[in-house]
């Protein structure tokens, strides 16, 4: 569904991917690791559009995505669950819900799709009036997914959920991405819980220093081997 062919990006002038060639198949989950810095993010910038592509190709089910503007993406049913959240803090639960539902054709649908936000995260239906800003770092990383759902993507990438949360509401995050991975919407996964992220992945890349080290069916990765590759400098 995506495709990376030996992409370059950076910032200005510091080049930060390498070469990196990386094939999404729709309807699975793949789970994209590495230590801080190896260029995740700068990863997800680029196949958003929000940086510059100096080298290579990214193609979304055959469309190139080279110079397409980043609000063009939700359009292309790909939407993005950032790293922190970034949750609309002084606005309802609901509000951020129907933000999330909002550049979409699919306005009618809004009504429907919100049933289904709260069927999925029953804890957001008895928070819909509170305002996002007061709520827990799970409920905040639970509403980010579900603003992100909203417009019903065919492609949904997700940064970094579990960061900062505790051991109990992480399980939680991986059984929400678990629920999510029901073959109807690919979905992209960046992680430093590499562990959680290989149980949960269909294929998995781990990035060292803005390239791919490894990629590899999860069900056949060695996690002693991949801690290997990632921790080495
Ligand atoms: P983390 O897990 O810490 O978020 P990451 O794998 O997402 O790390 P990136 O944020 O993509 O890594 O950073 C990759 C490299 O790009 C780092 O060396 C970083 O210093 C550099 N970098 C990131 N943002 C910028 C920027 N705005 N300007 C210049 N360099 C940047």
């Amino acid at each position: 569904m995506l495709i990376l062919e030996q992409v370059r990006a950076g910032y200005g002038a510091i080049n930060v991917l390498w070469d990196v060639s990386l094939a999404v198949a729709a309807g699975s989950l793949t789970t994209i690791i590495g230590p801080n810095g190896a260029g995740k993010t700068t990863l997800l910038r680029a196949i958003m559009g929000l940086l510059p592509v100096s080298h290579g190709a990214i193609t979304l089910n055959g469309k190139p995505l080279a110079g397409m503007p980043t609000w063009g993406m939700a359009g292309l049913s790909v939407a993005m669950v950032p790293e922190g959240r970034m949750t609309f803090r002084d606005m309802s639960v609901e509000e951020n819900l129907i933000m999330g539902g909002f550049p979409k054709a699919h306005r009618a649908h809004v009504a429907r799709r919100l049933e289904e936000a709260y069927a999925m995260f029953p804890r957001l239906r008895e928070r819909r009036r509170q305002l996002a800003g007061s709520l827990s770092g799970g409920e905040a990383q639970m509403l980010a997914m579900a603003r992100g759902l909203m417009s019903d993507p065919k492609l949904l990438i997700v940064d970094e959920p579990s960061l900062g949360l505790a051991p109990l509401v992480v399980n939680e995050v991986f059984e929400i991405l678990a629920r999510l991975k029901d073959g109807s919407r690919t979905i992209i996964l960046v992680e430093q819980n590499t562990q959680r992220a290989v149980a949960v992945a269909d294929h998995v890349y781990l990035m060292q220093s803005g390239k791919v080290v490894l990629s590899q069916a999860a069900a056949e990765v060695n996690l002693e081997h991949l801690h290997g590759l990632y921790f080495a400098r």
